[in-house]
């Protein structure tokens, strides 16, 4: 593969190259960081041209969305060195250097790193709209160069693209801090589409899908942060009183789609629901139905049994076809 830098950087402040890992050729895993002081990309680009331990980041993203680019890719940059006890078993597999020791893989050599700029020290700050959607792209671009794995890794970040905490979890434990993962992996998911999707429209209050069913409030958020233009929406948002039917679930709001069914509880926010763990709960429901059908007998017939299994199939029936009418199935 041709290492090429990307073409949405902004301006490139190069590190001394000596500084840097040259030609390591980094690509098998992506590291995000925030830098806990700052807000200007171009700061923090000027600190590590002058640092004399020589700590660097490929990509500096300022809090105005700015792109700096401090190390070419085809050189390993100096933010990811070396595992602390109690990093994240993904390392494992490079043989990495722990802190201390010379021996392992030092990690600045396959790794590619994107420091935000945060001005909170302990990385609270949320990534501001132009710095969210200058990181989505990039790492959407690096993503796509060099086929890192995007698949949820179980601990909120993903295979082959995480935290400076999964390596450092004890001094970097609040590095990328409150950055949004959920965010990225649905960008990601949704082939890097943020905003209104393809064939929608968009009045600033109301998303309005090509059939006309509309979509507001954190919905609205949701679907805008990276959406499948074709998983429209097949009903209002309503309220109910259980957003889900076989999981343990609050009072909210939902709305379901060709896809999707969206969730809102006060508990937990806007959310996808587990749709197949809502089908085979109902496929289940529909196949206790019909095992408790009644065999069919001249005499004998209990009356209280008929009338308890009757109100039993009439609710379980009612519940399939609230199901299935606003799952569009
Ligand atoms: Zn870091």
């Amino acid at each position: 593969m041709t290492i090429v830098d990307p073409p949405m950087v902004n301006k490139l402040m190069l590190v001394p190259e000596q500084n840097t890992f040259i030609g390591a050729q980094p690509g098998n895993a992506l590291v995000i960081h925030k830098t806990a002081s700052g807000t200007s990309a171009e700061a923090v680009a000027n600190f590590f041209i002058n640092d004399p331990n020589g700590a660097s980041s490929h990509f500096v993203i300022g809090q105005d969305g700015e792109i700096v680019q401090c190390v070419h890719l085809v050189n390993g940059a100096g933010a990811n060195c070396c595992v602390e006890n109690g990093f994240d078993p993904y390392w494992q597999q490079f043989n990495p250097m722990h802190v201390g020791s010379s021996t392992g893989t030092n990690l600045n050599t396959i790794t590619i790193s994107i420091e935000h700029c945060d001005p909170a020290s302990d990385n609270s700050t949320p990534l501001t709209s132009a710095q969210k959607a200058s990181s989505f792209k990039l790492i959407k671009w690096l993503v796509d160069q060099y086929g890192f794995d995007i698949t949820p890794d179980g601990h909120g970040q993903m295979v082959d693209v995480k935290g400076h905490n999964t390596i450092d979890p004890i001094n970097r434990a609040r590095c990328p801090g409150n950055y949004p993962w959920s965010e990225l992996q649905t960008y990601l998911q949704g082939g890097g589409t943020m905003g209104v999707p393809a064939g929608w429209t968009d009045n600033g209050t109301t998303l309005t899908a090509p059939n006309g069913h509309k979509v507001v409030h954190g919905f609205r958020a949701k679907v805008l942060a990276g959406w499948d233009p074709a998983d429209i929406p097949l009903e209002e948002e309503h309220q109910v009183a259980h957003v889900e039917n076989y999981y343990a679930s609050d009072a909210g709001a939902i709305q379901t789609f060709n896809y999707t069914r969206l969730c809102y509880t006060v508990a937990r926010g806007v959310y996808k629901m587990g749709i197949g763990n809502e089908l085979l709960g109902c496929e289940k429901a529909l196949v206790a139905c019909k095992a408790a059908a009644p065999v069919t007998t001249i005499q004998g017939i209990d009356p209280v049994k008929v009338k308890t299994f009757l109100q039993t199939a009439a609710a379980k029936a009612a519940d399939l076809e609230t199901f299935i009418t606003s799952s569009g199935l």
